[in-house]
């Protein structure tokens, strides 16, 4: 197996156009238990821990770019504040030793439908930047950027470079339900994202469809019937639960039955939803 070990953005961009079966890899959580299990055997290895400007973090305006190799030790240390959601969902993640070593952008180029990040990408309305030589940068908003069990819209000669978030405007939550409290891939799990500037709720569902996905006709629901100047109206509540459950589509395996997962998003989702407009109310009262 061929190792290939870039030290610059534009290396790596070269590698992967010019070997696209070369297999990149960053913190390595997933690709090396695949590769020990004989999963499969790629041709070559895309190493890209060299290659520095991945593992870190910037902001622009109130966007907050968060490099494909930026560890979840660091999201939790440094972007805990602003990025809330994220945060939590990278706290949930494996062990210390995988959030040490694991990534958002692996997470992404997995894309498995448990992953953790995606929910609170897809409820913050985060936009995946991805490059390639030939074709430069293309933005994909995480909406888009999956599209099916393990497949996602990143071409064979693309690498992960950063994904943009934009700093929490309201009260974030992710929730998670496991076998065990760690180290435990996601029977399901939801995040929601209040964006009182718009008066908008985001949602993200997690393992309880092939694809991480938003719960759009629940988040049209609230826009049109959350009062934001009042009290969250229990029949409002119940029916956003009813929504999101019924914007899953589950299936029974190993970790849960799909009508258990059904059940649980509507549970995370009037949870979640009360945990943030109950922050929501005490800033605006305070
Ligand atoms: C014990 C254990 C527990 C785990 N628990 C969890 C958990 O609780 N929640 C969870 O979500 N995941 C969990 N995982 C899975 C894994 O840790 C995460 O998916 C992690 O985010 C992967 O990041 P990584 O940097 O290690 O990715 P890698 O293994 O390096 O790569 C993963 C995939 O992304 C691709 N890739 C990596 N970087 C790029 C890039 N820049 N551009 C394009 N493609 C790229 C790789 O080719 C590969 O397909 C666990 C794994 C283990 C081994």
């Amino acid at each position: 197996m061929e190792f290939l070990r870039p030290t610059t953005w534009a290396e790596a961009l070269a590698a992967k156009a010019d070997q696209p079966e070369a297999v990149p890899i960053q913190g390595g959580t997933d690709v090396m238990v695949e590769i020990n299990f004989d999963v499969h055997r790629p041709p070559a290895l895309l190493d890209l821990n060299q290659v520095g400007e991945l593992a870190t973090w910037s902001r622009e305006g109130d966007t907050y770019r968060v490099g494909a190799g930026l560890p979840y030790v660091k999201i939790i240390e440094e972007l805990g504040g602003v990025l809330p959601g994220l945060a939590q969902a990278s706290r949930t993640v494996g062990s210390p030793q995988i959030r040490n070593r694991g990534t958002v952008g692996g997470n992404l180029g997995a894309a498995s439908p448990a992953g953790d990040s995606h929910p609170p990408l897809l409820a913050a309305g985060a936009v995946v930047e991805v490059e390639s030589r030939a074709r430069g940068v293309r933005m994909i908003p995480a909406h888009e950027f999956y599209l099916g069990v393990k497949r996602s819209a990143l071409e064979p000669d693309e690498l992960i470079r950063a994904v943009r978030v934009e700093a929490a405007g309201g009260p974030q939550y992710f929730s998670k339900v496991g076998t065990r409290n760690a180290m435990v891939i996601a029977v399901c799990s939801f995040s929601v994202a209040l964006h009182p500037g718009e008066r908008r709720v985001g949602t993200g569902i997690g393992s309880a469809a092939p694809t991480p996905r938003r719960a759009l006709e629940a988040e049209e629901f609230l826009a049109n019937e959350l009062d934001w100047d009042t009290r969250l109206d229990t029949a409002v509540l119940r029916r956003f639960g009813e929504l999101c459950s019924r914007a899953a589509s589950p299936i029974d395996d190993v970790r849960g039955t799909a009508d258990y997962r059904r059940h649980a998003i509507a549970v995370m989702a009037r949870r979640t939803l009360t945990w943030a407009w109950n922050d929501y109310r005490k800033v605006r009262a305070a």
